[in-house]
């Protein structure tokens, strides 16, 4: 908890102003602190009669950052395949390792999972830590946040990097939780300070209004997760040369309270429009559900996929599994078409990386237009439709 030394308190209110939460209020020349302090230590760190601490919340690792080095990616394996988002991870860190001078590893886990090893080498790893073991064939929290935090403790890595997946976001909380370690979620750009190792975590904050970048300080290992397709994975090069190191765990590292039955894919799952290649996307000016059959008619003759605004999945237009943005899905296709979506900030950090961005929108002071490679400012109703027609007609139909 936050203490407040009452004998050294000045009630300067520096404290107060710093804090991000509101949780500090200087009442009768000393600080207050209520219940939405997190303990972020924003105020301690700015308290200059030092009246101001954190108990029960030590920082670990605070005199031993050195012995902490290397750079790890969690590679997710699922449904037999290694998740590409671990691809897109080994790609920035690979950037990582090569700023601080140090190895990039991955770390794989389930049953079969061997035999992935020379593809995570040939997309940037240096080493991959493989624990092959029929324990590991299905998804179980308690038993892969118990072996990541054994292999970490073993190892040291100074950054640990995950997918923003289901998997990652369920069990990674609880790993950096175990290490009693910082862990920012849904990064959208990772650096590393060369000197000190620091590793600069930018992701939206505050609705989206603001990108914060985040360092841990006092903690090791820096743990980042990043959402799918923010990240580009490099070239696979079969030629690059790696070490494989198979890991022996006991049997306890597999006791788990969870006994999986069956495993089924729902077919919700099969829409994916973090794979396709092609986005027909609408939003609320598409002013009801029928409005995206027009948009479907333009997506099957581009051999794309559909998907939508969050105001058009929270009007019950679309299912959210199609939803692009902050609190949807971030998409990177080829080819991104807006129908009627304004651009708003949340739903751009989901869409602006995509290849080619056209936006079909009436107002031409539509933000979508700065994000735009081609805009086209008019009625939705009449372009989607004419461009359907042109697609068709040039392919004979
Ligand atoms: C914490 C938080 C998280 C959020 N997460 C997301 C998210 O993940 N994804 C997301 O999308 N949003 C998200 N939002 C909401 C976001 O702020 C916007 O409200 C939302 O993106 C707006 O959707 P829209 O562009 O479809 O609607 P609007 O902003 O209402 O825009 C509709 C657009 O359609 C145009 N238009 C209307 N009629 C026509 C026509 N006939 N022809 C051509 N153009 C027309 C209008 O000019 C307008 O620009 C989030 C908000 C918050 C606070």
């Amino acid at each position: 908890m936050l203490i407040v030394d009452k004998e050294k308190c000045i009630g300067c209110g520096v404290c107060e102003a710093n804090c991000p939460f509101g949780a500090i209020t200087v009442i009768d020349g000393c600080a207050v602190v209520n219940d939405l302090c997190t303990l972020c230590g924003s105020c301690v760190e700015v308290c200059e009669p030092q009246a101001l601490r954190i108990e029960g919340a030590e920082k670990n690792n605070r005199a031993n950052l050195d012995e902490w080095s290397g750079i790890w990616v969690f590679a997710e394996f699922r449904h037999g395949v290694i998740a590409p988002v671990s691809f897109e991870l080994l790609g920035v860190g690979r950037k990582l390792a090569d700023t601080r001078g140090v190895p990039l590893s991955a770390v794989v886990f389930g049953k079969g999972v061997e035999a992935s090893a020379g593809e995570l080498i040939a997309c940037g790893a240096d080493q991959v830590y493989v624990v092959d073991d029929p324990r590991l064939a299905q998804y179980r929290e308690d038993v892969f946040g118990r072996v990541l935090e054994r292999l970490i403790r073993d190892h040291q890595p100074e950054v640990v990097l995950a997918g923003a997946t289901a998997i990652g976001r369920s069990f990674i909380p609880q790993v950096a939780n175990a290490l009693n370690a910082g862990l920012t979620a849904d990064c959208t750009h990772l650096d590393i300070r060369r000197e000190d190792g620091m590793l600069l975590q930018t992701r939206p904050a505050f609705g989206g209004n603001i990108m914060a970048t985040i360092e841990c300080p006092h903690s090791r290992p820096q743990m980042a997760t990043v959402r799918p397709k923010v990240m580009a994975p490099l070239p696979s090069d079969q030629a690059r040369q790696g070490e494989v190191i198979r890991v022996e765990l006991p049997d306890e590292a597999f006791l788990s309270r969870v006994e999986v039955l069956e495993s089924v894919l729902s077919k919700q799952d099969k829409v994916n429009i973090q794979e396709a290649d092609i986005l027909v996307s609408g939003g609320r000016g598409l002013e009801s559900e029928k409005g995206f059959a027009l948009l479907r008619e333009l997506a099957e003759e581009l051999g794309g996929t559909v998907s939508a605004s969050r105001a058009a999945v929270d009007a019950g237009w679309i299912p959210y599994r199609h939803q692009v943005g902050q609190t949807g899905k971030t998409v990177c296709p080829k080819l991104y078409i807006a129908c009627g979506i304004s651009g708003a900030i949340q739903h751009a950090v989901g869409m602006q990386s995509a290849e080619t961005i056209v936006a079909i929108n009436r107002d031409e002071n539509a933000p979508i237009f700065d994000i735009a490679t081609y805009g086209l400012v008019g009625d939705l109703f009449e372009i989607v439709p004419l461009l359907t027609k042109k697609i068709r007609e040039n392919r004979g139909q």
